[in-house]
């Protein structure tokens, strides 16, 4: 069998070499039977990472490296990695060793066992700040209830997919991207392995709060329209509430006849019923853009140059560049 492993960098010039010397490692104690390839996508890195990626791969001729021409983002890098890798299991982890490639054998064997996808489960993460476990565990809280309840919590993006599983995902191919969702929304069979994930080895984290807080709203909306309904429920709540304080009105009015000038309810119901409208249109938009980014149809990922890739995938929504002169090569003419 073929293990191909997939792993995005983005300006990991610290861990890289680190990870790589561990990776090598524990391909190198596999079993004699399991071909390898270490699939990389360089994610538009500014440092040495695409420099040392290079070398690597004059190195190692498991080795496979691809570089987009700029940053597209962690999932637009492993959707490239899904697409190239052609392995019989691929094998997607993170280049900080948080995702420890020791765990391998373990997830071959769940595979063995007939597992389309094998998700190894976080029963603890260390160096972690609380701030980031307890928003982590609310948003799997919220897409569990909310959005698709077959999402498994504590269940990152490092994953065995087998040959199936990934002609699956290369079949999905919208702009906005939350692999996890899609992997439920495949519905294959799924084994979880626990495991306890460490600290970064180097460098930082590539997702502050802002991407997170991004990746979590495309999370909710491309898995579900849930905020529309949200909407159209507050909408309907709202709605109901005025219903009633016309009954109100209606009985002042011509009942007890206590009616006095009636400014701060209107205004108190305009700012009520503006703001829901508001929010309605808002959430509608944002839709909206969405669809149009989607109608656009745009390749998710451009990829510059590559380097040990025998031949192109035949994947839609991808943008190959061809083979051409480095700047540095080119001399200039006076
Ligand atoms: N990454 C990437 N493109 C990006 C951001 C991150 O390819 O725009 C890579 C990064 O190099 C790492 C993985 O995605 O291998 C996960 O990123 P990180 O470890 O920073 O995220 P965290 O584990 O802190 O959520
Ligand atoms: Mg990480």
């Amino acid at each position: 069998m073929l293990l191909s492993v997939v792993i995005p960098l983005f300006n990991e010039e610290e861990a890289f070499p680190l990870m790589l010397k561990r990776l090598q490692a524990t391909l190198d104690q596999l079993e004699e039977g399991i071909r390898q390839e270490i699939v990389f996508i360089n994610d538009g890195s500014n440092d040495a990472t695409g420099r040392l990626l290079g070398e690597a791969a004059q190195k190692d001729t498991r080795i496979k490296a691809v570089h987009f021409s700029r940053n597209f983002g962690h999932q637009a890098a492993v959707t490239a990695g899904l697409d190239i890798a052609s392995g019989d299991a691929v094998v997607v982890m993170d280049a900080d060793l948080q995702d420890p490639p020791e765990l391998l054998p373990q997830m071959i064997e769940k595979f063995r066992e007939g597992y389309d996808i094998v998700s190894p489960q976080r029963i603890s993460r260390e160096g972690e700040t609380w701030f980031k476990k307890v928003t982590a565990q609310a948003f799997y809280s919220l897409m569990k209830t909310g959005v698709d309840k077959r999402l498994a919590s504590q269940v990152g993006d490092f994953r065995l997919y087998s040959r199936a599983a990934v002609l699956g995902m290369r079949g999905l191919r919208e702009r906005h991207r939350f692999l996890r969702g899609m992997v439920a929304w495949l519905g294959l069979k799924e084994a979880l392995v626990p495991f306890q994930r460490s600290a970064r080895v180097a460098g930082e984290t590539k997702y502050p709060l802002w991407k997170m807080v991004r990746f979590a709203w495309t999370a909710i909306t491309s898995s579900s329209a849930l905020p529309l309904r949200i909407t159209s429920f507050a909408g309907l709540i709202s709605m109901l509430g005025g219903f009633i304080y016309l009954g109100y009105i209606l009985y002042v009015t011509f009942v007890t006849q206590t009616t006095v000038p009636g400014w701060s309810s209107l205004a108190s119901l305009q700012v009520l019923f503006n703001g829901t409208i508001l929010l309605a249109i808002g959430l509608v938009g944002d839709y909206l853009a969405r669809v149009y980014e989607e109608a656009k149809d745009r390749p998710l990922y451009v990829v510059d140059k590559t380097s040990n890739l025998a031949e192109l995938p035949q994947v839609e929504g991808a943008l190959w560049l061809p083979e051409r002169k480095n700047p540095s090569d080119v001399r200039r003419v006076a």
